[in-house]
């Protein structure tokens, strides 16, 4: 059987309590059949430093770009292509919309047309584009339509939307990732959607070192704990364990254009 975290931040994992190193923490995930990580980058200097943390493993790729909380210290728009365009970048961001957090209209407005930014160097280096949403379902729809992010494609990360959301980012060509927020007790409009979620666009993610699933919640999230959201959402989804691990893994591997060879 072979799993993949689909989003995790590897470079912010507890190296000093919890894992020995990078190494240590890949050797958990090998031992539950979690064998590959997409490590996803938030800021740009975070990218070059988690690049050099990990280094070249044929386990890991990684995504490049600035979370939608991280613009206000500003990056260079150039800088960010240039990164991307390394061939171990597999996707670009996170990127995307949080209104949560940042309510002031110039906050919202380096948010979308960073995310714009994105989306288009996705679609000019055919890299998928990595989606955060939160309270900004609409806008976040209204710019993946506008710049037609369905040319690179792309993954509504950690999806926490409804089955409405989920038909709107099928439409657009996109697929949806579940987090370990779907074995919550009080998920159950969130199930509802990944039951919808055909399992030819589903994917998994941890997320780590936020949202532990159950069973581990008051502990620090890691990849290997993909393996407890893949088989709550087999039940969920009326599956296998290994029929969803064979289907996110080639969705996996479909969206962000690595070999499946190097997914076996
Ligand atoms: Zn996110
Ligand atoms: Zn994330």
């Amino acid at each position: 059987m072979f799993l993949v975290d689909s989003h995790c931040h590897l470079d912010s994992l507890d190296y000093q309590t919890l894992h020995t190193s990078v190494d240590d923490v890949v050797e958990k995930a090998r031992a539950r059949d979690v064998k590959f990580m997409l490590a996803v980058a938030t800021t740009l200097p975070g990218y070059r430093a988690m690049a050099d943390l990990i280094g070249p493993r044929p386990e890991v790729a990684f995504s490049c770009g600035v979370h939608p909380l991280n613009i206000e210290e500003g990056y260079d728009f150039e800088e960010l292509r240039i990164l991307a365009a390394d061939s171990r970048v597999v996707a670009m961001g996170e990127t995307g919309l949080d209104y949560f957090y940042q309510k002031e209209d110039f906050q919202l407005k380096l948010q979308q047309d960073s995310f714009r930014h994105h989306i288009r160097v996705g679609r000019e280096l055919n890299k998928p584009v990595i989606v955060h949403t939160r309270d900004a379902r609409q806008d976040t729809l209204d710019i993946l339509r506008e710049e037609q992010a369905g040319e690179c494609g792309g993954v509504l990360h950690c999806f926490t939307e409804d089955k409405n959301t989920a038909k709107v980012l099928l439409d657009l060509g996109f697929y949806i990732s579940f987090s370990g927020i779907v074995t919550f007790r009080n998920a159950e409009q969130l199930r509802e959607a990944a039951r919808y979620v055909p399992m030819d666009r589903l994917l998994i993610e941890t997320d780590s070192p936020y949202l532990t699933p159950v069973p581990h919640r008051g502990k620090e999230n890691q990849p290997s704990y993909v393996r407890d959201v893949a088989e709550y959402l087999a039940v969920v989804k009326g599956v296998s364990l290994d029929t969803l691990a064979v289907a996110t893994t080639e969705n996996f591997s479909r969206l962000f254009h690595i070999d499946s060879a190097r997914l076996a």
